[in-house]
């Protein structure tokens, strides 16, 4: 029976079937000049959308091996870092870097709610009015586990302010969320291909600006697979130091190209109209969301399932009966939380067949839902944005 599911996990994301034919290629040398010119094409087109003239290295890994990478190439065992957690990710890259033996010191902020920028300054300040010996901030841009957009641009300033290094997660955050890495003076990036890029798992990025590498110098933690120096040097040949996930790398390039059809400014856009329709909708059927609504998520949405209905059984029912797959709390929150991804290729009819799915599941569950609530509520708050933007150009047309 063909049965085609509306992949609405926050990654691995749906990927277009242009994407897939442009991998479904015969194999190619990684030594040879056709993966250099890819190499070199996926790279600069990254650096377009990352904004960054810095470097921007690809590795063959999940996004947890580039978050590994930002330490080992950064720190030294015994330095003092903040990091900054209001989610299961957050607390990943603290353990990562704890397992590096760092001195690290996390600072939690409750699950649902933002990291705050006086919060990251009143830290700093903390630690300079004792030995100060800070010497890199840890966040995470978008917290995929709750559904939070933190606000990075703020956050970067006061860690600039304090002149101190700043590793960023953004692997769920970057293609779907406003990212300037030069502008804003984020030092390492973290972003993966399965996320908003559209591709198949398999690929990390991480971006090092000028300061990073400085403290790549002083760095002293192990690295081997993972010694971006040797990612760098090798990329100047067009190649990387072991056998990359060619075939994934040929997919992220098509991606990439149909990103640049779209454009960076539409799809953002594309992304906060579609995120506020999926809520709008959500929230019409009488589900409570998880996060602050001041920062919400573009890329993922977090909400509670009706009083009596677990969260497993609202899951199941989505995936068996509606071939609609959404993702369950993580961490603290697992047994809590519903989240569905609304990042990459997602359109409007994405989300309406899932705001259709969750409509006849809860009616499942005996819930007082009309047909029709909630995709009503999508539509109304997605039209309003459609004509905010018409008002926001009237020479068109
Ligand atoms: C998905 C994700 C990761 C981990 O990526 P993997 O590719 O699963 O290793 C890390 N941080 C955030 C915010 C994510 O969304």
């Amino acid at each position: 029976m063909y049965r085609p599911q509306n992949l609405r996990v926050p990654g691995p994301t749906f990927v277009p079937q242009a994407v897939l034919a442009a991998s479904a290629r015969p194999m190619i040398n990684h030594r040879g000049p056709e993966f250099a010119a890819l190499l070199a094409g996926v790279t600069r087109a990254l650096q377009d959308f990352l904004r960054t003239q810095g470097d921007v290295l690809l590795l063959t890994s999940s996004g947890s091996g580039g978050m590994e990478a930002a330490i080992a190439n950064t720190l030294c065992a015994g330095d003092r870092v903040l990091s900054f957690s209001n989610g299961a990710f957050g607390e990943r890259f603290a353990a990562i870097a704890k397992a590096y033996g760092v001195d690290l010191r996390r600072i939690d902020v409750p699950y649902g709610r933002a990291i705050e920028p006086d919060l990251v300054r009143d830290e700093l300040a903390r630690e300079k009015a004792g030995k100060d010996g800070v010497r890199a901030v840890i966040v995470t841009h978008n917290e995929t586990s709750t559904g939070i957009l933190n606000p990075l641009k703020e956050i970067s300033a006061v860690v600039r302010e304090a002149d101190k290094l700043l590793i960023v997660d953004s692997v769920s955050g970057a293609g779907a969320a406003e990212l300037e890495i030069d502008a804003w003076g984020i030092d390492v990036c973290i972003t993966a291909s399965q996320k908003a890029w559209g591709a198949p798992p398999g690929i990390a990025m991480v971006t090092m600006s000028e300061r990073a590498w400085k403290a790549y110098e002083r760095s002293t933690l192990p690295k081997a697979y993972f010694d971006l120096m040797s990612y760098k040097t090798s990329l100047e040949k067009g190649q990387t130091p072991a056998t990359p996930a060619n075939t994934v790398v040929i997919a992220l390039q098509e991606a990439l190209r149909l990103m640049a059809e779209e454009g960076l400014d539409a799809i953002l856009r594309r992304h906060r109209d579609l995120a506020r329709a999926t809520r709008r909708g959500i929230a019409a059927l009488g589900l409570s969301l998880f996060a602050d609504e001041a920062h919400a998520s573009p890329a993922v949405t977090a909400f509670r399932p009706p009083a009596r209905v677990e969260p497993r059984n609202l899951i199941r029912v989505l995936r068996d009966d509606y071939n609609t797959i959404i993702a369950p709390g993580q961490g603290k929150m697992d047994g809590q939380l519903c989240r569905v991804g609304h990042l990459g290729f997602v359109t409007l009819t994405d989300i309406v067949a899932f705001l259709s799915a969750l409509e006849l599941a809860l009616r499942d569950f005996n819930q007082p839902v009309e047909p029709g609530q909630g995709i009503a509520a999508a539509l109304r708050a997605y039209g309003e944005q459609q004509q905010l933007a018409k008002a926001a150009v009237p020479s068109r047309r």
